[in-house]
């Protein structure tokens, strides 16, 4: 049994903006049946959403600051979570990183240093909880600064920092080390920073024992100059130590069980899956037809996702006989040219902008292919989740999304393989004819259903991730 201080700034139920949260909420569970003592830290934001008990175990200084930690526990489970509690720093309510104009908040460095060296007087036993780390797991930009400051100290338990998107770094102005009074020694180019700035990433992937991301493919994509961010070299360097983990998906996707569809189904009453076309239909005021294809779409607009290449061909898209559902919210000007792409065709395209947990869940099951065209993608969990639920994913050859879903050919149809639709360039056209390979295909009913049914059947539990974090937690 091992001590995993799970240092991370989201965790699905108290507060979510990606797939970090959900993450945050499925390892530390995962490690838990298998014996493991893991208890998570987060900022103490205003907003969170606690539902078990909450009881304060201490109050320590971090320069100037007085943090008083509170617990408690992750729901529907026995994993106990520290809440880093700095009003002046955690006390809002809305996104933990950005204003409602979607800026980043002013003094983010000092927000996350400070959380950060929180975190360390956790997992050293300075904070008065009796309980020292014998591994400290870090996630993202957020808490890079754990494992640079953690290699300062004496007997540091040992650190593994996974990245769940490159593209967010922590960069902060250079000036900025001396505000954050962070030691001399972690400055050089090999160590925080970067071209005369900070990044916080780097103290993450530059000092942490083991660097881990989302998926065998992303690990290898990092480590080109096109997805590398300027820290591929960097990466290349530690590469022995840099492995790819697919992320798991948990009980919540799961179209047996799940509350927020209309008619629960398995794999053996697929056929109840129209009953949620049908409610999804209803839902988006589009005309009611179990006979057109219907493409779902859950994600932030942002381009990583390929919304600017939706649009670009959505035009085309729309002479084809589909109806499309989006669910997003994000740049503005994306979202302003997808409403106007829904005005002017109601009977086809339906959209709502913004955040809505329970029918990103009816999406996903009543949808009959989920379209996902990343420019990039670390692990993603939507194209999990759509297989999960015979909803079969239309995706983009990139990172996780290469891992995870099997093209439709001849081979992976009579092989029993194929769980989805997989396209390698990124441009209009490619995807253009993708779907149009779906429309087509659609048509066939009984390929259709076999597709479904290898998709329903792959394995997606957190079992086998988390047997591989336990085995990198080993190794060092
Ligand atoms: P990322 O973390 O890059 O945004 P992922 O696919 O890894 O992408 O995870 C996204 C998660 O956030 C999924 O659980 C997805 O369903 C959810 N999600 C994204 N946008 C919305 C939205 N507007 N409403 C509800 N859920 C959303």
């Amino acid at each position: 049994m091992k001590k995993i201080l799970f240092v991370t700034s989201e965790v699905y139920p108290l507060i979510k903006t990606g797939g970090l949260a959900d993450v945050s909420n499925s390892l530390p569970k995962a490690l838990s049946q298998t014996g493991q003592d893991v208890k998570l830290v987060i900022p103490n934001y205003h907003g969170l959403k606690i539902t078990a008990p909450v009881i304060e175990r201490s109050l320590f200084k971090i320069g100037t600051h007085t943090v008083r930690l509170l617990e408690t526990m992750l729901p529907d489970s026995d994993v106990g979570i520290w809440l880093v509690d700095c009003p002046e720093y955690f006390d809002i309510s809305g996104n933990p990183y950005v204003d409602f104009a979607g800026n980043a908040y002013g003094n983010n460095a000092e927000r996350f240093a400070l959380f950060c060296r929180a975190a360390i007087e956790i997992a050293m036993n300075r904070a008065g909880l009796d309980w020292t780390a014998d591994v400290v797991h870090c996630h993202d930009w957020q808490t890079g600064l754990v494992p640079a400051l953690l290699s300062l100290e004496y007997k540091c338990p040992p650190t593994v920092f996974t990245i769940h998107n490159l593209a967010y770094q922590g960069l902060f102005n250079g000036l900025m080390a001396a505000t954050l009074q962070l030691p001399s020694q972690l400055l050089s180019p090999d160590g925080l920073e970067f071209f005369s700035m900070i990044s916080f990433i780097k103290g993450g992937i530059a000092y942490a024992d083991k660097i881990t991301t989302v998926s065998p493919t992303y690990a290898q994509d990092i480590q080109t100059a096109e997805l590398g961010y300027g820290l591929e070299g960097l990466l290349v360097y530690r590469n022995q130590d840099l492995i790819g983990i697919i992320n798991g998906i948990d009980d919540d996707w799961n179209p047996q069980i799940d509350p927020f569809i209309a008619k629960n189904y398995s794999v053996d009453t697929l056929a109840d899956k129209k009953e949620n076309k049908k409610a999804l239909q209803t839902h988006f005021n589009l005309p009611v037809d179990e006979n057109i294809l219907l493409i779902g779409l859950i994600s932030r607009l942002v381009e990583q996702k390929g919304i600017d290449m939706i649009l670009g061909c959505l035009s085309e898209m729309l002479t084809f006989p589909i109806q499309f559902v989006l669910l997003g919210s994000g740049d503005k000007g994306f979202e302003k040219q997808l409403r106007e792409f829904a005005q002017a065709n109601p009977n086809k395209l339906s959209l709502t902008l913004g955040y809505d947990e329970a029918l990103a869940h009816l999406i996903e099951a009543g949808a009959d292919v989920f379209l996902m065209p990343s420019r990039f993608e670390p692990c993603g969990l939507n194209q999990m989740y759509s297989q999960r639920y015979g909803t079969l994913p239309i995706v983009r050859k990139t990172g996780g999304l290469a891992d995870t879903v099997v093209d439709t050919l001849p081979s992976t149809i009579s092989d029993k393989t194929a769980t989805g639709f997989v396209f390698n360039e990124a441009s209009e056209g490619a995807l253009l004819e993708t779907i149009k390979r779906v429309v087509m295909l659609y048509g066939f009913p009984e390929i259709w259903h076999q597709i479904q049914v290898n998709a329903m059947n792959v394995d997606f539990s957190w079992k086998s991730s988390a047997e591989q974090y336990i085995d990198v937690y080993s190794k060092i």
